[in-house]
């Protein structure tokens, strides 16, 4: 891949098959690992994600939407793909169909939608079912999915695979997450006594792996863990474009937010907002530079983001990391979230199409 703007994403396929790996050693084998790759597997790139997942031992992929899921079956991907977001309208059902895609159903509504696409076909469709446990998104009441289950007894042209929910505070409220399983586990049994006896129960995101074995069940879902948690697969790196000296009481940046306080050397970076770096960093995050930490100076622009290198012996040309490692430093997207009053979701998935994703080979050591 080439480009000029030397602005660009590394992202290291071994961190990934090793957060992966690690994932399926907390879970135990017999909990299945559904990886989720929705929004771009996080801005990673799921069409070069998607494979790694698969051979390293994911037994299912989770997109968001068709759109999503019909990009990596364009990409040659067989495996199972549950499409976690609701459909809409509900006549896509048959699209999720006519591309082998696993589609959720929410509601008696698409259930009875699915039942009419899926008689075109000469199999019976998996779908899974969604229980809205305490989320308040989508999904059946758990009051609600008794009398799905009883209509899909009678419906040989569906096949009742999954039956998940999705946990609303898994990193900040346990007995809120036990709770939330409890409801879970009452609709599966209630599955099972029917003869759904296949069908997988799932309900853990990350977070919900982190809080413990009783909440694998049968499959877990992980998205975030897969990108950040041992080793953060994605770093993300500029360089320095243009360094100047300047007097004390020099204006930086649209506004004038900031004013030198002394004789300084301020850093031009080719990054901006339109690449996904925060405007809300603005006066308030680091880069790093010769493996210091480098503070943001005035506002971050639509392209540009400026620097205070004063004293660090910076010159033009040098490598910036804006995630990632220099010498004993560190950033990760979690630092940008904390600086833009956001989460790290935010932060991976805002990393705009504009800045291209190298993939380093296997073995590479992310530079
Ligand atoms: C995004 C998502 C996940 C993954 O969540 P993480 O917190 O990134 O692990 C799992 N399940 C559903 C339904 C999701 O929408």
């Amino acid at each position: 891949m080439s480009f000029y703007r030397p602005t660009w994403a590394e992202v290291s396929p071994d961190a990934f098959v090793s957060n992966l790996q690690q994932i399926k050693k907390t879970v135990g084998p017999k909990t299945s690992v559904l990886a989720v790759l929705k929004a771009d597997a996080y801005g990673h790139g799921a069409t070069t994600l998607a494979p790694l997942a698969l051979q390293n031992g994911a037994a299912a992929l989770g997109v968001s939407s068709l759109e999503e899921g019909i990009a990596l079956r364009d990409a040659d991907i067989k495996a199972p793909i549950l499409i976690l977001g609701g459909i809409y309208p509900l006549t896509n059902f048959s699209v999720a169909l006519d591309h082998n895609l696993t589609p959720t159903v929410a509601s008696l509504e698409a259930a009875h939608a699915l039942q009419v696409a899926a008689s075109k076909q000469n199999r019976p469709v998996p779908f899974h079912l969604k229980i809205d446990t305490g989320m308040g998104r989508i999904g059946v009441s758990p009051s609600g999915a008794k009398p799905i289950l009883d209509w899909l007894r009678h419906e040989k042209t569906l096949k009742l695979e999954g039956i998940y929910s999705h946990l609303a505070c898994a990193d900040s409220d346990p007995e809120f997450s036990v709770q939330q399983l409890k409801l879970l586990e009452d609709v599966v049994a209630q599955a099972r006594a029917f003869g759904f006896t296949e069908a997988l129960a799932h309900i853990a995101n990350s977070a919900g792996i982190a809080l413990g074995t009783p909440f694998s069940l049968n499959m877990v879902r992980p998205g975030l863990a897969l990108y950040t948690s041992n080793f953060p697969v994605l770093s993300w790196q500029t360089k320095l474009i243009f360094l100047k000296k300047v007097p004390a009481n020099t204006p930086i940046s649209y506004g004038a937010t900031f004013r030198t306080q002394r004789d300084s050397e301020i850093a031009t970076l080719p990054v901006g907002y339109a690449d996904g770096l925060p405007r809300l960093a603005s006066n308030k995050g680091s880069v790093l530079i010769r493996n210091k930490r480098c503070p943001i100076v005035g506002r971050v622009t639509m392209d540009h983001t400026m620097i205070d290198v004063t004293g660090v012996g910076a010159t033009v040309g040098d490598a910036v990391a804006l995630i990632g490692c220099q010498g004993a430093e560190t950033l990760t997207a979690l630092d940008w979230a904390d600086w833009a009053q956001t989460n790290s979701y935010e932060i991976l998935c805002g990393i705009s199409k504009r800045v291209p994703r190298v993939v380093l080979t296997k073995g590479d050591k992310r530079g």
